[in-house]
């Protein structure tokens, strides 16, 4: 890895912090299902792409807890549709509403009708924005950033706090905790979210405004530190990977024996590599997303053979 990137590499390896919900919307539905439980709920509701590693962490969470989910999932075609985090999504026995892109875009105005129904049915929802993105969740990386704190503290990664933290980036919540938990317990100077989907100017402001959601619930924490979002990560379209990105997360494999995801976590460590040269000293997020990787087997093979020079 170090060699691969050309500066030192450490790894905060989210992808175990769990089974088969591990990943980085865990850390914020710890937050935010306390609240749904707190409040009462009986079923969850959330939304996502129809690979959403968000809502299949929900789902796995919800079950857990004895709580229903229901999931809003984004497709021009469900038919088509299968394997990876859906397959779980349905062996969880979540309730599925298939949206298109376009409806999908005023999700809001879907939530609140569905608000409507549920509550005409007796039921109390809870209701989860997209990728777990709001102040609450993000506190999930404040105190990720705690942990990684407390573990230098204790001689990882010769104990000194990192020049820049990267992880991939797709909804800010994971951005806006990281930032803001970086400075509150001193663990990084700046922080690179890593786009897979919108450009710079949509998430820092999206970022900045989580931020200042994280600092209304938690007054006593600090001011963010500078979040510099980062495009050598965004390929194709969200959820389709380039060659040469699909490539890399093969090369990864073979030499460190990492397995990153085509959708988040390949294509964020594949813009770091573009960006070298690095800051000397990097904390890479690894935020999960296996299942993503197991529903594009068929797209990635071609790229396991030797003439691809893995
Ligand atoms: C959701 C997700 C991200 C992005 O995190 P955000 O907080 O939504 O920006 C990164 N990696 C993986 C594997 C994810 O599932």
């Amino acid at each position: 890895m170090n060699s691969l990137l050309g500066t030192q590499v450490w790894v905060k390896r989210d992808d175990q912090t769990s089974g088969a919900a591990a990943g980085n919307k865990i850390r914020k539905l710890e937050f935010l299902l306390a609240r749904a439980v707190h409040e009462g709920a009986d079923v969850v509701v959330t939304c996502g792409g129809a690979q959403s590693n968000h809502a299949r962490a929900t789902a796995i969470c919800c079950r857990e807890l004895g709580l229903e989910c229901l999931l809003l999932l984004r497709s021009t075609d469900p038919s088509r549709e299968q394997g990876g985090n859906l397959f779980l999504c349905q062996m969880l026995g979540a309730e599925i509403r298939w949206v298109t892109p376009e409806q999908y875009r005023s999700h809001d105005r879907l939530y609140q009708t569905l608000a409507v129904e549920l509550r005409a049915r007796g039921r109390r929802p809870f209701f989860i924005p997209e990728g777990g993105s709001n102040g609450l969740g993000a506190l999930g990386y404040v105190r990720a950033m705690q942990e990684v704190r407390s573990a230098l503290d204790q001689g990882a990664a010769g104990g000194a706090s990192f020049d820049c933290i990267a992880h991939a980036c797709g909804s800010g919540g994971t951005a806006a905790g990281t930032a803001v938990g970086a400075a509150s317990h001193n663990v990084g100077e700046t922080v690179w979210p890593m786009a897979v989907c919108e450009g710079r100017e949509h998430f820092e402001k999206r970022i900045a405004n989580l931020c200042e959601e994280v600092l209304r619930i938690r007054s006593g924490l600090s001011a963010p530190r500078p979040v510099r979002v980062q495009e050598a990560s965004l390929g194709p379209a969200y959820g389709v990977a380039s060659a040469p990105q699909r490539q890399f997360l093969i090369e990864v494999a073979h030499t460190s024996g990492l397995i990153l995801d085509p959708v988040y976590s390949g294509k964020a460590l594949y813009g770091l590599y573009c960006l070298r040269p690095l800051p000397r000293r990097v904390l890479f997020i690894h935020t999960g997303g296996l299942p993503g990787l197991l529903a594009q087997t068929k797209e990635l093979q071609p790229f396991l053979s030797p003439a691809h020079g893995a």
